[in-house]
């Protein structure tokens, strides 16, 4: 096809039903992302639609016999989204409300955020439809087993490598290589990331992200000339991303003033002593009972900051709090922590929000270089691998800062530009095949 045929997209009722936008969920928002950067994407707007629909997604059957003899059926899948500029990266979620819809809006989110920061993957992700709470050690090792030799035929190292995400973790990724391993006939750690490290796991992977969190917070700053030192910092979440992100806050002089989790809320004007709280919530599971006035979520959104990190759920800042959010920025460290409506509420409030695909990019990337490392078998040392990291978020940053400033838009929007525009160069360079 030469490079000024027509565009040819597919008719309304050539879209196939789980591809319609009709239904906003994950991946109807997705779509609509999509949309308000295809204006932007110049001639390579003819290629928009391969954004629009999954390369490839699987379904597969999980079959297991359950501690007590009986069979258990669970729903799984794999979807990648999009391989234009290398093998497909996501993690796999296991969670009893998955969906084929917020599989392929997260498989999407991967290919974005990946294009962003310019790894060299494409987007990917997997779920399971289960309670992993509800399976006992040996069952959730079953469950992980049979579907990672469902996947076994989309998945490798140079295909598409999975990851932790809700639900899964160092174990569950160990049994995944284990079982990759035993069908090729050959022990291969590059298979996932995020793996212990003792099967070639990377040092610095489980701050990563929260690592990443606090060098795009620190840019944004700068960029609005705002000081670290003393800033009022409020985070929503203190796990594995919101806790690394406070303590790097908090270790650059900044004030954690106000901390919720699943539990309650916490505020301490004068700033919390984040290392005690990393060590409570180590003890005791949540910030619960640590030392400072508690308050509502009510109070919680309308405490007034510099800087706002949502580091625990999606959908937490909406048109009904959005208003009354006193913060000068926003950094996403939860996946899709801000709805559309509320991001268009900032936006006219003049609170600059750092997208997740930027902000909480530092997990894929170490996992990018747990990859690499696991491909030359040759491992660097935690100082190496903070310093490329802060290197690769700054770099991506600087770049989305720069392209919202000469379009005027978002720095979502910008981000997308950037991520739409390097994947679909990726697709029209390589050409279609046959
Ligand atoms: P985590 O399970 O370690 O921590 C989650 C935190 O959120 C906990 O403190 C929990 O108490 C809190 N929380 C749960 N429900 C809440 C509620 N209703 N209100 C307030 N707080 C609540 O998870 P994590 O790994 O820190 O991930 C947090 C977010 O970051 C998720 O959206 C995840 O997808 C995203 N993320 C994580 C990584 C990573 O490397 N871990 C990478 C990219 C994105």
């Amino acid at each position: 096809m030469s490079s000024d045929s027509p565009i040819i997209t597919a008719s309304a009722h050539s879209v196939p039903s789980y591809l319609n936008a009709d239904n906003l969920g994950p991946w109807g928002i997705y779509l609509q992302q999509v949309d308000r950067v295809t204006p932007y994407l110049g001639s390579l707007a003819r290629w928009v639609e391969t954004l629009k629909r999954p390369k490839r997604a699987l379904v597969v059957d999980v079959p297991i016999e359950m501690d007590d003899g009986t069979i258990a059926h669970f729903e799984g899948y794999r979807v990648q989204h999009n391989t234009s500029r290398g093998p497909g990266k996501g993690g796999v979620r296991f969670h009893q409300d998955v969906t084929l819809s917020e599989v392929m809006a997260l498989s999407a989110w991967m290919s974005i955020k990946n294009a962003a920061v310019n790894v060299p993957y494409g987007g990917a992700k997997g779920g399971i439809r289960v309670d992993p709470r509800k399976l006992s050690r040996a069952e959730l090792e079953r469950v992980t087993r049979r579907y990672t030799s469902e996947i076994n035929i989309i998945i490798g190292p140079n295909k598409d490598i999975p990851a932790p995400d809700v639900n899964t973790n160092e174990q569950v990724m160990a049994w995944m290589m284990d079982t990759y391993s035993m069908n090729e006939g050959s022990t291969s750690t590059g298979v996932v990331t995020g793996k212990p490290i003792s099967l070639g796991g990377s040092l610095g992977r489980r701050e990563a992200t929260g690592r990443g969190v606090f060098v795009v917070g620190a840019e944004a700053a700068r960029n609005l000339g705002l000081e670290i030192k003393g800033a009022r910092i409020v985070v929503q979440g203190f796990g594995n991303v919101g806790s690394v992100a406070a303590k790097l806050f908090h270790e650059a002089g900044a004030k954690v003033i106000a901390v919720q989790d699943h539990k309650t809320a916490l505020f301490d004007p004068a700033g919390v002593d984040v290392p005690a709280l990393i060590e409570h919530v180590s003890h005791n599971g949540t910030i619960e009972g640590f030392r400072a006035e508690t308050i509502s979520a009510e109070q919680f959104w309308q405490t007034e900051s510099e800087i706002l990190i949502p580091a625990a759920l999606e959908g937490q800042i909406t048109a009904a709090n959005a208003p009354h959010i006193k913060t000068r920025m926003v950094i996403e460290g939860a996946n899709g922590p801000t709805t559309p409506e509320a991001d268009d509420i900032l936006r006219e409030r003049n609170i600059l929000v750092a997208p997740d695909v930027i902000a909480n990019a530092g997990g894929v990337t170490v996992s990018y270089f747990e990859w690499v490392q696991d491909f030359s078998s040759f491992f660097w040392t935690e100082e190496e691998i903070n310093q490329r990291l802060v290197r690769i978020m700054q770099e991506a940053f600087r770049s989305i800062w720069q392209v919202a400033q000469e379009n005027k838009v978002t720095l979502r929007t910008a981000a997308f530009i950037i991520a739409c525009t390097r994947i679909l160069q990726a697709r029209e360079m390589r050409g279609l095949y046959p």
